[in-house]
């Protein structure tokens, strides 16, 4: 395979790449276990970069490290180190969006990265990423830049508050995000974000959150699942049911949504994309992100394929198949020490467990999940559902 070529952000398809190849994945938590994982069901060896070894430095300690076949333990800046662990893959590929810039650049000048560098352009800075998606004709919450207290009065007075003033980069389940709620709070809320480049979004409403698992592959065929309803608490992931309790007409729209934007970014890979429903089923778009995502677990057990599996697929250039999903879901994140449930849990007929091999159980940490399956077509009316286990 050629090594050292020029950063190209769409190189020509793959042939498929065949079983006995090594995949490159950048980050060493779930999510890249589960990629490890779905390679290996596959034949690939897998070869993580992680930021996260034992304390002397060897490899093994982290989630996926546990799994895979090598893994390199370095910082995400150690660009010689990014630049070995290339030329060992044939192809690379990533679990987690703040993936610096100039390691996705020195990476891709040593394998091919899928998805490639645009998508993390996009989905890093909040506005950038609200900025493409009314681009391309998809609805978010009103937004507007903000990098002074004169730029968050001019955004409060036009947007209107209640608003949310959040970072526009490195947030997620919450962090650098707070609601204001009247004037008064301007100023506190400015000075709590310390100077980082911002946005003020409206605050919005809505009836209900779901999400949109979807996959592209080289050839720009599409595949998406059915929207799953996420449940929040203190802000992470707790529960997703499957499929969203909205009608069939908000369905086709957010999977609409999701081909537009697979298409318009010439992605290639799984790409979770979270949406806002109003009462009158207007589907607003809160963020995306250019990997497999928390609320698509549920696939590994309702579906004949997962996300994991269709997102290895996609990047060696296989053909995606579609999702086949037999069975209705709810997967349940165990988040900190409701991991210690994991003995009552294991006990359940109808329940698919998976845990992270993580042995320290810190609050809001995700140690597992677990996705209890119901017969398909049977929750979609239910509004009493157990939303946990
Ligand atoms: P985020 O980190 O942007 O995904 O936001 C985390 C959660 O905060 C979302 O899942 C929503 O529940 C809530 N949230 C974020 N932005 C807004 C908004 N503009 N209006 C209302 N709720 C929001």
């Amino acid at each position: 395979m050629p090594k050292n070529r020029p950063m190209t952000e769409n190189p020509a398809p793959l042939s498929p790449l065949p079983p006995g190849s090594t995949i490159g994945i950048l980050g060493s938590g779930q999510l890249g276990r589960m990629l490890a994982l779905a390679a290996a069901n596959l034949g690939f060896r897998t070869h993580i970069f992680s930021p996260d070894g034992f304390p002397d430095g060897s490899s093994g300690h982290s989630p996926a490290g546990q799994v895979a076949h090598a893994e390199t333990v370095a910082a995400y800046d150690d660009l010689e180190a990014i630049a070995r662990f290339g030329d060992t893959v044939d192809v690379a590929t990533y679990e987690f969006e703040n993936v610096p810039a100039e390691t996705a650049a020195e990476l891709a000048r040593h394998t091919r990265l899928f998805p490639a560098a645009r998508a993390l352009d996009v989905a890093q800075d909040r506005l950038t990423e609200k900025t493409f998606l009314t681009s391309i004709g998809q609805m978010t919450a009103p937004f507007k830049p903000v990098d002074t207290l004169e730029d968050l009065g001019a955004a409060a007075s036009e947007i209107g508050l209640p608003a949310v003033l959040k970072t526009r980069r490195l947030g997620y389940d919450g962090k650098g995000q707070m609601i204001i709620r009247t004037e008064s709070e301007l100023e506190d809320a400015c000075t709590a974000m310390k100077g980082a480049p911002s946005i003020l979004e409206g605050f919005i409403p809505f009836d209900c959150e779901i999400s949109v698992i979807a996959a592209r592959a080289h050839t720009g065929a599409t595949i998406t699942w059915t929207p799953g309803e996420n449940i929040h608490r203190d802000h992470i992931l707790s529960a997703t049911i499957v499929p969203a309790r909205v009608s069939d007409k908000t369905i086709a729209a957010a999977r609409a949504a999701a081909e537009n934007i697979l298409t318009e970014l010439g992605y290639v890979g799984v790409i979770g994309i979270e949406f806002f429903v109003m009462k009158d089923e207007t589907i607003l778009i809160n963020e995306i992100a250019p990997r497999v995502h928390n609320s698509g677990h549920w696939t590994e057990a309702a579906c004949t394929i997962s996300q994991f599996e269709q997102h290895i697929r996609a990047i060696c250039g296989w053909p995606l198949i579609p999702p086949g999903r037999h069975s209705d879901a709810i997967m349940y994140n165990l988040i900190g020490p409701d991991i210690e449930k994991w003995p009552k849990i294991a006990e359940m007929e109808d329940v698919l467990l998976t845990l992270y091999g993580k042995t320290e159980a810190r609050a809001g940490r995700k140690m597992a999940h677990a996705t209890r399956l119901f017969a398909k077509g049977s929750l979609h009316s239910k509004d009493d559902l157990p939303l946990t286990l």
